[in-house]
């Protein structure tokens, strides 16, 4: 007998797990149509998509692991600690991510179980549609079925976006999935593209002693940052860590060496001027595209915008009645937290309830070192916008907390209204910044003023007092600095 469902959700990643959690702690049959993409040495699906398998969870491992290599050579020192010697083991390195990865993995799994989700291992297709019910074919290796569904959220992610004329071969020219996988650290690391993966996983291979050469099209850094902390950020990995950054560059021909191996080639222009240079290893990292191949939409009508995305409207809803769309298949930034908090709302309304996406709280993070986290407007946003603003910026050098923690670098910057006080956007370049944001979130979400961060009591020593300081110091009344 066919399967019938309340939700149907295809796509395992944040964006779809967690909606098919939520649509079952709502009392609706859910179930997860996951695709063998990632699937386990014996062929069982793992569920997390993009994020758990080969994106914010393996990098963010790797981060650390080199972070930490990085602080014995350099840092430690000053707090009077030496090594003989130090070395680095990469396999253990990548053994410890793999087991975060099947660890966080199978997490899903269990929470699938707890929360009686069924999990239909395959590629789903949209087929039609019968009276009330979306028809929608899961066909894998084991055969094929169809399922009904009175909604369908589709949360199918992104993949990588590649550039003709490199073909990535994950040995050599790497994607995220190969650059998060190498087995030795390489000599000389390309990157093309200074984005958030670009600047990221180039600290990694850099801090274990890569030389990195990135090379970026846009004459700016980091563009969608705030002006100050892209101009801190480009000094400090410029300068301070001996990233090569190279922008405005034109790339031309990439070849690979003798039998397609290593060096590979990478012609390109820059300043007026042609270069060639040779590296061990690849890395592409220019963005990301929806994904939508094989999900059947032309056959039923789902509606893609001029950039492949599910068109959507600001609750997530498609052209398709009851069928919905959520995560970095639909426009808006492809943030894991983003996909998340948009499958709650779409079960929730589902439901019958008000789910609602804040997108002006949407937090971004870049897990650099410093880090650099931020929610809201930039200032060059609040300038073109016309809107009348006072500035605060405060440097985690006047913290004794960061003083104590050897790590001084960057700031926080506040911005807000020039006559309602009311915060229009905080930016943090400093360690810790990921989580310092989360103070500047939950204030922004609930219509705070500067005035009213001024007088919240914040722990000392802590790097928030930094935040509390900035806020102080948008009315020209900071105590420390
Ligand atoms: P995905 O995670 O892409 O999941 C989609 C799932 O759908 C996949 O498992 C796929 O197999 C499955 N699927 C697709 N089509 C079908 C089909 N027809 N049938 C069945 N299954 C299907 N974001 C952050 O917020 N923080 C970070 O630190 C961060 N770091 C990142 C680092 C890297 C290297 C990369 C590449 C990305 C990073 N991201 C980060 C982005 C984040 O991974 C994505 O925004 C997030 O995974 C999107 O979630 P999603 O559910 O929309 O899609
Ligand atoms: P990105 O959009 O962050 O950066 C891509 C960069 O490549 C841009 O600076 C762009 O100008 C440049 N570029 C594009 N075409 C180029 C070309 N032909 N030559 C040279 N440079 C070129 O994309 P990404 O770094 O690939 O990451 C993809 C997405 O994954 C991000 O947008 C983000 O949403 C997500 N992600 C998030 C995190 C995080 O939250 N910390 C980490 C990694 C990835």
């Amino acid at each position: 007998m066919t399967k019938q469902f309340d939700v149907v959700v295809i796509g395992g990643g944040p964006g779809g797990y967690v909606a098919a959690i939520r649509a079952a702690q709502l009392g609706l049959s859910s179930a997860c149509i996951e695709s063998q993409a990632y699937a386990d040495a014996k062929g069982e699906v793992r569920l997390g998509g993009t994020c758990l398998n080969v994106g914010c969870i393996p990098s963010k491992a790797l981060l650390q692991s080199s972070e930490l290599y990085d602080q014995a050579n350099h840092a430690f020192v000053m707090h009077g600690i030496g090594f003989e010697s130090i070395k680095m083991d990469v396999a253990t390195m990548m053994r410890r991510k793999d087991n975060i990865v099947g660890q966080l993995t199978s997490g899903i799994r269990a929470l699938f179980k707890k929360n009686k989700v069924t999990l239909l291992p395959g590629h789903g297709r949209f087929v039609g549609r019968d009276n009330d019910y979306w028809q929608v074919e899961v066909s894998a290796a084991a055969g094929n079925e169809i399922v009904e569904a009175r909604h369908v959220i589709v949360a199918t992610g992104s993949k990588a976006r590649h550039l003709p004329g490199i073909p990535v071969d994950n040995k050599v020219i790497c994607d995220n999935a190969g650059a998060l996988s190498f087995d030795a650290v390489p000599k000389r690391l390309g990157v093309i593209g200074a984005g958030v993966i670009g600047l990221e996983l180039g600290s990694v291979w850099k801090r274990l002693g890569a030389e990195v050469t990135i090379l970026e099209a846009l004459p700016d850094f980091l563009g969608a940052a705030d002006l100050a902390v892209a101009k801190e950020a480009w000094k400090v990995f410029t300068r301070k860590q001996g990233l090569d950054i190279k922008l405005g560059v034109s790339i031309g021909k990439v070849s690979l060496g003798k039998n397609g191996e290593a060096p590979v080639a990478v012609e390109y222009e820059s300043n007026d001027e042609a270069c060639r240079v040779e590296f061990d290893k690849l890395i592409v990292s220019v963005g990301r595209v929806p994904y939508t191949e094989g999900l059947g939409c032309d056959d039923v009508g789902l509606k893609l915008d001029e950039r492949g995305r599910i068109a959507v409207d600001e609750h997530c809803h498609t052209n398709l009645e009851n069928v919905w769309a959520v995560g970095d298949v639909v426009p808006g930034p492809m943030l894991a937290h983003k996909g998340m908090e948009e499958g709650v709302m779409v079960t929730e309304l589902i439901a019958g309830q008000s789910g609602h996406v804040d997108y002006n709280t949407v937090p971004w993070v870049i897990y650099t070192h410093p880090e650099i986290a931020w929610v809201g407007r930039t200032e060059q946003q609040l300038k073109s916008e016309g809107v009348d603003y006072r500035i605060g910026q405060i440097p985690f050098a006047a913290n004794g907390r960061a003083l104590g923690q050897g790590d001084t670098s960057g700031f926080v910057k506040m911005l807000a209204d020039a006559k309602t006080d009311r915060i229009l956007g905080v930016h943090i370049i400093g360690n810790n910044a990921s989580e310092l944001v989360a103070e500047a979130v939950v204030a922004m979400e609930f219509g705070a003023s500067s005035e009213d961060i001024a007088r919240i009591c914040h722990a000392h020593p802590t790097l928030s007092e930094t935040l509390h300081e900035t806020a102080l110091a948008v009315d020209k009344r900071s105590l420390h600095f």
